[in-house]
């Protein structure tokens, strides 16, 4: 059995149109013969106004998540209309109409609490898949596809870290096997649910937002597929955001490397996590475009051919900060470093880029700018004594800091990639707060102003001839 695992993510079921696309697109690779998995996303805008929902009912403002639940009822209901065949359309809008009743239900306890914990909302943001993968399995059987909506807590097991929890490998990869594997063996296409999972005593956890693409890439390798096929809509990952390099291309083959790189950093196309599963398989991933599905896209694989340029792509990140935490009698003292970030981690804040300089005066590191007051208070706790006796002398903060990464598996080993990066920022009188590479030489991130990252993104565009495919 040759099979091939899709997701579809918000946009390609954004409505009864996409919807009906979506459908004969797996209709299409299920007639080359492959037994297709689809893995599909809620309806755009539906996990964030589910969220919306989930808080309002925090605050115990009830009008507001009766509103969205009729506006979501609404807008499943037409896309019933328009891509469900009229014998299914009333069962499977009483299905939808059921799971926003436990919408109300769930925000309706909330409410009476005025607790919302991390479990409940998970419970919530589920949702919005159950809902997509309905309808999405009606439209299919009605192009004549037999198939049938699963849900994802059946196959993806995790642990209990609500909002972003971590699969178990083994137990998924055997309730995934157990379920779909005498599907796809009848013939039966399945439409699994993207993002949630269960915990193993069936409690519905959530994998984190954009976790679809993940969910594709685990079942992909719990069922053996030949390639897993992410369809979104644009035309694959590029090499920088097109609203900032107008000269931006698709990529036609990158590597898992590289993909992981530039998707932790801003480029949306692709949860990060995805690649893990797939590489570990060895799964080709494909990123294709459901609205213009003829452009080959971008393949993801283990060793992408080796390319002149030696820059693969750059992209960015706002919204941070760069906390410095500096002092002179840090200098040969072991454990400042692990004090600091221990600190941090206790706060449950994530690092995203991390220097010292070698005099080891100064330790600095970027973080989400949310997090900031947080994270400069826990400095100050952790570092009380250090402060009285002047061996730390500033704990602080700049907002509003961006970082740029430039990413490329071809920049190990090779001199000059970094004078021509910063030589390129230096022409255009950009600023560069600080600036790291890992030894792994196929990541140079570098921290400047926000407003900085539009005119930075295309200088380094530009001087690594990204606009044209054989450059420099
Ligand atoms: N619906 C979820 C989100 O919007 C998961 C996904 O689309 O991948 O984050
Ligand atoms: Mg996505």
């Amino acid at each position: 059995m040759r099979t091939r695992t899709m997701k579809f993510g918000g946009t390609s079921v954004g409505d009864g149109a996409s919807i009906r696309r979506t459908a004969e697109l797996i209709a299409a690779s299920a007639a080359e013969g492959y037994a297709v998995t689809a893995v599909v996303s809620a309806m755009s805008g539906v996990t964030d106004a589910l969220g919306a929902a989930a808080r309002a009912a925090e605050h115990g403002q009830a009008d507001v998540f009766r509103s969205t639940r009729m506006q979501l009822l609404t807008k499943h209901l037409q896309a019933i209309a328009t891509c469900v065949p009229a014998d299914e359309r009333d069962a499977i809008g009483e299905q939808v109409s059921g799971l926003l009743d436990q919408l109300l239900r769930i925000c309706e306890s909330v409410a009476v609490l005025g607790e919302l914990t991390d479990r409940g909302l998970d419970a919530i943001l589920a949702l919005g898949e159950r809902m997509s993968s309905r309808i999405v399995s009606g439209c299919l059987r009605g192009l004549g596809v037999p198939s049938e909506a699963v849900e994802a807590t059946r196959l993806v097991i995790t642990d209990s870290r609500y909002g972003s929890a971590t699969p178990l490998l083994d137990e998924t990869r055997r309730a995934t096997r157990d379920v779909l594997l005498p599907l796809l063996e009848k013939g039966v296409t399945p439409i699994v649910t993207g993002f949630i999972g269960a915990t193993a005593v069936g409690v519905t956890t959530t994998l984190g937002r954009g976790g679809s693409d993940y969910s594709a890439a685990l079942l992909g390798a719990a069922v053996d597929s030949e390639e897993v096929w992410i369809w979104t809509d644009v035309d694959g990952v590029m090499t920088a955001d097109p609203r900032l390099v107008p000269g931006a291309r698709s990529l036609p083959e990158i590597s898992y490397a590289e993909a992981a790189e530039l998707a932790y950093f801003g480029a949306k196309v692709l949860h990060p996590k995805t690649m893990l599963p797939a590489q570990t398989a060895g799964i080709p991933i494909r990123i294709k475009n459901t609205f213009s599905p003829d452009h080959p896209g971008t393949l993801i694989t283990a060793d992408a051919p080796a390319s002149s340029h030696r820059v693969r792509g750059i992209t960015a990140m706002k919204g941070l900060s760069v906390v410095t935490v500096q002092g002179r009698g840090m200098l040969g003292v072991p454990g400042i470093a692990a004090k600091v970030f221990t600190a941090v981690a206790r706060e449950g804040i994530s690092v995203l880029v991390i220097t010292q300089s070698s005099s080891e005066q100064n330790i600095c590191f970027v973080i989400p700018g949310s997090a900031t007051e947080r994270a400069i208070a826990a400095l100050e706790a952790e570092f009380v004594l250090e402060r009285a006796r002047q061996d730390i002398d500033e704990i602080s903060a700049q907002p509003d800091v961006g970082v740029v990464a430039v990413v490329g598996s071809g920049m190990k080993g090779t001199p000059g990639i970094a004078a021509r990066v910063f030589s390129a920022l230096g022409d255009r009188g950009i600023n560069v707060i600080c600036i790291a590479q890992g030894s792994s030489e196929n990541n140079l991130s570098f921290v400047l102003d926000q407003a900085d990252i539009a005119a930075a993104v295309r200088a380094v565009h530009d001087e690594s001839c990204l606009d044209v495919p054989n450059g420099a």
